[in-house]
């Protein structure tokens, strides 16, 4: 019997792997430079960790949370997101007393079990980072403005960054209740779900993926105009301080966020390319029927709400499953895993080849070699599938010349080159 992953999870295999290398260390520098320290979270939590910070009526955690309960009987959950750890972390080893500004970040699988498609998985890796101490409009501009610049240095020029408002517990009282009338209003489009959520999660109905629930809720009041001053101050300078750093953005009034923490800025990355103009269907888009890339904002209230001290914040997480797939539409100059390729040909060749390998390793050089005793056809076609832009191809006859051959793979030209200044010319074009 065949045993297979589970739906929606899947293996990350060795030749992915550079890809994700690449990706890990853009964000994980740009991060670095930005002043963020990476922080290790745990895979599972206290369920109750998620129901009291991503909201219990949320999809999430009603309906997407891998729960079970361990040996004593305690209720445990696979995290759907890092957030909620990341809070939990910050106040359980009291990072706030090391300094006043706290910037984490981290890096892992999530789990969610919704229905797996193109660009949806049950397990799905995120790079998530926070900002603990201030309720200064100058850092979200500053984190908006390092993930657009992030994503412009690998080529990814065809996102855009939608923002939005939610507002503060002084305003959103005040939203609610107007949403309320008008969902009381429009009961007749709503799903069951819907109407559940009227009464206990209002704000949930924009999460609603029903497609006659979407048409009802259209013409449905925004937070944007609700805004009290401080709010409207807030966004106000979020918007104008992005203008001056030259970050292009839209508005989006529909964006809520998925989750119950966000207040005041919303936002989310999305891929033009996933547009649903009626000429593109999801199958060609990179990222299928999905367009976020990343989303994010402030939760002001959030370490309160989860026993701290009052501590305004601001975080987003990058789903890297999705960064990934529009990478890989121009994919990026990656490192290939061997830059020079030992042809070896015969024994005495192979043992010769064998110390050049280590010398070469000490050199910084990535070098592979073939152990197979193939036919030198053979050894350049593995040359050429790991990519290596250089061959080295020694037999007897070199090893009795003390010279071997060095073979450009790009433009297929041979140089004969004494064996003793082999390294050190490796090591001068490799430099
Ligand atoms: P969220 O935690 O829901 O705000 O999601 C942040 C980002 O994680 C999204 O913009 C996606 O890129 C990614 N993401 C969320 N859910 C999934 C999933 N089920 N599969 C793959 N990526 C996901």
């Amino acid at each position: 019997m065949q045993i297979k992953a589970p739906k929606g999870v899947a293996d990350i295999l060795p030749d992915d792997i550079p890809m994700w290398r690449y990706m890990e260390h853009a964000l994980r520098s740009a991060l670095e430079r930005s002043g963020f320290a990476e922080i290790r979270l745990p895979i599972f939590e206290n369920s109750q960790l998620f129901s009291h910070s991503i909201g219990a009526e949320t999809d999430i955690v009603a309906k997407e949370m891998y729960t079970f309960q361990d040996n004593g009987g305690r209720s445990l959950s696979l995290r759907p997101e890092g957030t909620a750890s990341a809070v939990r972390a910050y106040l359980e080893n009291r990072l706030y007393e090391r300094n006043p500004i706290c910037r984490i970040f981290y890096m892992g699988p999530m789990f969610r079990a919704e229905r797996p498609q193109k660009g949806r998985y049950r397990q799905f890796h995120q790079l998530g980072a926070e900002v603990f101490g201030t309720d200064s409009a100058y850092l979200d501009a500053e984190i908006l403005a390092l993930l657009m610049r992030c994503f412009k240095r690998m080529q990814l020029t065809s996102l855009k960054l939608q923002l939005n408002s939610l507002g503060c517990p002084e305003c959103r009282p005040q939203y609610k209740r107007q949403l309320v009338v008008f969902l009381g209003d429009n009961q007749a489009g709503l799903c069951a779900d819907c109407m559940r959520r009227a009464d206990t999660n209002p704000l949930r109905v924009f999460d609603c993926k029903n497609p006659g629930c979407k048409e009802v809720l259209a013409p449905a009041p925004q937070s944007l105009t609700s805004l009290c001053g401080a709010c409207k101050d807030h966004f106000e300078q979020v918007k104008e301080l992005l203008t001056t750093l030259e970050v292009a953005f839209e508005i989006n009034p529909r964006l809520v966020r998925g989750l119950d923490y966000y207040t005041r800025t919303a936002f989310e990355i999305v891929s033009s390319q996933g547009d649903k103009s009626p000429d593109k269907s999801p199958d060609q888009s990179p990222l299928g029927a999905q367009n976020a890339v990343a989303g994010g904002g402030r939760f002001d209230g959030l370490v309160e709400q989860l026993g701290g001290p009052k501590t305004p914040a601001f975080g987003f997480a990058i789903g890297l499953e999705r960064l990934l797939l529009l990478l890989q539409e121009q994919p990026p100059a990656i490192e290939p895993s061997a830059w020079v390729y030992l042809a070896l040909l015969g024994e005495k060749a192979k043992r010769k080849g064998f110390i050049l390998q280590q010398n070469l390793r000490q050199q910084g050089i990535t070098v592979q070699m073939n152990y197979a005793d193939q036919c030198l056809k053979k050894q350049l076609k593995s040359a050429h599938n790991l990519g290596a832009p250089y061959v080295v191809i020694m037999g007897d006859d070199e090893i009795k010349n003390q010279r071997v051959i060095l073979k450009d793979m790009k433009d297929g030209t041979q140089e004969n080159v004494p064996l003793e200044q082999l390294i050190g010319k490796l090591a001068e074009i490799n430099s």
